[in-house]
């Protein structure tokens, strides 16, 4: 048994005081009992002596009538009187017989025996109760036990009167062992009667024990401890006789031992139940405790579903009934916290920690377990469009309207297996299981356009789009990191290119192994002087002559060959070394602007600025420092900036515009028609120029739609005071409808393409050749 267990100990203490209240009643009762044996057999004895000394006395009243009556008789005393020793002897005899005298003797006064049933031996002996006779002299007649030839009798005196005394008449019982039995079955109790010796030791005359040695043993050491004895001094004096009434102790006590056997096995049943009550009663504290103990141990595991199970009304019941509350109360807490703790609080999507928890779940579950067909999920991360602009003009509830209505859309639009999240700001993110590159390319193309349908917010029209980028596992990569950051690669590029979607491909991510090595090269490029400028001429139709260039940036790689910029600007855009690249572009343009001036050549420059470096604050400081530089007047150097640039963030844009304005720069609207200007937006700028985009401009002749986009952004500008250039110019039909059309400027490979500078000198000098025979 464990005695650390509550049950144990219950049940020890329990037994134990079980044990004591029994022994201790026990003992009690025991002791109880034990006193009234002894008192009992005390009383007992007294009783018996009481009967003994009542039989005497009847005895001794028989003897005494017997006596008397024969002492009183006439004929008797005439005998006495003469001698007649026959008669006397016969008359003796006869009433002697009538109550079963065993002795009668008749003394005379001298105290000498003149006649004795014993026999005529004893005549003329002396008389041996001289001391009876001396007691019956005083009362007229008395009794007394004696021993007569070392038998005990019981013995009579009375005086035989004529009318003065003149004999004794003696009239006695013997008492033997069998009066001594009668005694004994009358009291219940050994008699034996005992004569003192002279020497003070004392002799049993007669007993009822079979064995007399109990009496010796008894009358020698009064305190044996196997007899309750009473010893009664029946004659004293000289000669002394004596009764002694004994009751076996075991007798006695024999009712009590039964009494007490009785008891003990009553205490052993009691300390056998007490034993098991206990165990039950504690089994019935500790159950309930061990369930308890249970349910903690499932609370602690956060399983919160099972019940405690206790159905009692007592104290444990309450207690268990305490343990459910407690449990449905923390699980309660535990779902809100995890609630709070995943969701996103505006839109009431799943926030990021829930995203990439699932994300992860999501790549975790294809690794474990065994799949048929290789488990595949689709990763979107999506960012709206102009969402800074909304934030910005109309303010931030109804930004946040705006997020909800778009998570709203987003809810709507995808199957309930798939997890929507909102990752930050104007960010989502989608988990599509079980789509490949298919499944959630139709998806996405589903939400753009969901999301292009114009949204009214308090009565105002907002405009969003969205870009999404797109991986899928394990095709685009096993590992939660590497997703993520493929998929809002892929949304940079679908948001660059303006296609509203985009699936990750390699060749975009400027992080990949070959992008680093790129990476480092582009660095090599701008220090070892590998970039140049190549300069592409802007033709005035009114006026028939090239007054502008637009300088676009060349890499000759030693080993790659001629690189692209849409291969490496966005790259340089996304890493933050476009502002080397456009501090060296501007240097070098700015330069040669510088250099053809003194040269006489009246040209002005263009330079391409991305949409990061309008957002910071550094440019405007940069190009006033290389105006200063190289000595050329600002309103030399123009600057293009892209319609979505500067929507992307407008306040700051136009604050940046503003201040390059204040220096002198020109500034045009490059890729006019790709965006989504807000007219509102384009009268607060400070520009001089739009360039519509070559995407309408290329087709233009051909396609209806192309041509009126190019025919409206001309009237547009032309009413808000700017000049317009046509971009992508590569037929003389597309040349002459833009003329028609009132373009003030085009550019495009029909004139030239973009050239380096000793070869656009040349060029100019053969286009003012043409132009001056073309006149004449
Ligand atoms: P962009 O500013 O729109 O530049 C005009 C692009 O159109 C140039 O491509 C030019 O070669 C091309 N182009 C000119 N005429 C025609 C034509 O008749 N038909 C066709 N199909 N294309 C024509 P390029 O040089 O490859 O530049 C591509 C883009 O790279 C530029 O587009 C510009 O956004 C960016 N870029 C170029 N140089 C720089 C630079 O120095 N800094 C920055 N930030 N971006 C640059
Ligand atoms: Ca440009
Ligand atoms: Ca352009």
């Amino acid at each position: 048994m464990r005695f650390q267990s509550l049950r144990a100990r219950i049940a020890i203490v329990v037994v134990l005081l079980m044990l004591a209240v029994q022994l201790a009643g026990y003992a009690v009762i025991s002791t109880v009992i034990g006193a009234n044996a002894r008192s009992n057999s005390e009383s007992q004895l007294v009783v018996a002596e009481n009967v003994f000394r009542q039989v005497l006395r009847a005895n001794g009243e028989k003897l005494t009538q017997a006596a008397t009556v024969v002492a009183a008789d006439f004929g008797f005393r005439e005998a006495v009187a003469t001698h007649d020793e026959n008669t006397v002897a016969s008359a003796l005899k006869n009433h002697g017989n009538r109550i079963d005298a065993d002795i009668v003797m008749l003394a005379d006064l001298d105290g000498k025996l003149t006649a004795d049933s014993r026999g005529p031996a004893h005549v003329d002996a002396p008389f041996p109760l001289r001391s009876l006779i001396r007691a019956a002299t005083r009362q007229g007649d008395a009794s007394s036990i004696v021993t007569i030839d070392g038998k005990l009798y019981q013995v009579v005196a009375v005086p035989v009167k004529a009318p003065v005394t003149i004999a004794w008449v003696a009239m006695g019982f013997r008492i033997d062992d069998e009066t001594a039995r009668d005694f004994a079955s009358l009291t219940s109790l050994d008699v034996s009667f005992l004569d003192r010796l002279p020497d003070g030791r004392w002799s049993v005359l007669a007993s009822s024990l079979p064995d007399a040695r109990h009496a010796h043993a008894s009358i020698a050491d009064t305190a044996d401890d196997n007899y309750a004895t009473r010893v009664v001094l029946l004659q004293s004096g000289v000669e002394q006789t004596a009764v002694m009434l004994q009751r076996s102790v075991q007798d006695i006590m024999a009712p009590f031992h039964r009494l007490q056997t009785a008891l003990a096995i009553i205490t052993v049943l009691g300390v056998l139940a007490s034993i098991v009550g206990s165990m039950l009663t504690a089994r019935s504290v500790t159950r309930p405790v061990e369930a308890l103990t249970r349910f903690s141990h499932r609370v602690e595991i956060g399983d919160y579903d099972q019940p405690i199970g206790l159905s009692s009304h007592d104290e444990l019941g309450k207690l268990a009934n305490a343990f459910d509350h407690m449990q449905r109360a923390i699980s309660e807490r535990e779902r809100r916290i995890t609630e709070l703790a995943y969701m996103d609080r505006l839109t009431g999507l799943a926030n990021r920690a829930m995203f990439n928890d699932r994300l992860q779940a999501a790549i975790a579950a294809t690794q474990s377990g065994t799949h048929i067909a290789p488990p595949t999920f689709s990763v979107m991360m999506m960012d709206l469009d102009r969402f800074k602009y909304v934030n910005d003009t109309l303010g931030h509830p109804i930004g946040d309207l705006l997020l909800c209505e778009v998570a709203k859309r987003l809810r709507d639009n995808l199957r309930s297996t798939d997890l929507v999240a909102r990752l930050g700001g104007d960010e989502f993110a989608v988990l599509l299981p079980g789509d490949a590159n298919d499944g959630a390319q139709r998806v996405a193309e589903h939400l753009v356009k969901t999301l292009e349908a114009p949204i009214t917010i308090e009565g105002q029209l907002v405009d969003v789009g969205a870009s999404i980028g797109i991986v899928t596992f394990p095709q685009h990569g096993n590992d939660m990191n590497v997703l993520m950051r493929r998929a809002d690669i892929a949304m940079y590029v679908a948001k660059r290119a303006n296609t509203g979607y985009a699936i990750y491909d390699e060749k975009h991510d400027h992080n990949s192994a070959e992008r680093l090595s790129l990476m480092s090269e582009l660095r090599q490029a701008v220090e070892h002087d590998q970039l140049m400028l190549h300069y592409q001429p802007k033709l005035d139709l009114m006026m028939g002559t090239v007054k502008y260039v637009e300088a676009l940036v060349r890499w000759e790689h030693p080993t790659r060959g001629f690189v692209a910029p849409d291969q490496f600007i966005p790259f340089a855009e996304q890493t933050g070394y476009i502002k080397a690249i456009s501090h060296w572009v501007a240097d070098k343009a700015i330069g040669q602007c510088a250099a053809w001036q003194a040269a006489g050549i009246e040209l002005a420059v263009s330079v391409n600025v991305s949409a990061r470096e309008l957002i910071q604050s550094t440019l405007p400081d940069t190009f006033s420092a290389l105006l200063k530089k190289h000595g050329v007047a600002p309103e030399m150097v123009w600057i293009e900036i892209t319609e979505s640039a500067i929507m992307d963030d407008p306040n700051h844009a136009i604050e940046t515009l503003d201040r390059l304005h204040a220096l002198g720069i020109r500034l045009a609207i490059d890729d006019f028609g790709t965006g989504y200007s807000s007219l509102a937006y384009l009268k607060r700028m400070p520009v001089d120029e739009l360039k519509i985009d070559k995407s309408f401009v290329m087709g233009m002749t051909q396609h209806k739609d192309d041509e009126t986009i190019v025919r409206s952004t001309i009237d547009l500008a032309h009413n808000m005071g700017l000049k317009v250039v046509a971009e992508g110019v590569e037929t003389e039909d597309v040349l002459d409808r833009l003329r028609d059309l009132r373009c003030d400027l085009v550019q495009g490979f029909h004139l030239s393409r973009p050239l380096p500078p000793a070869r656009l000198e040349a060029w100019l000098i053969d286009w003012e050749i043409r132009q001056a025979t073309e006149q004449a």
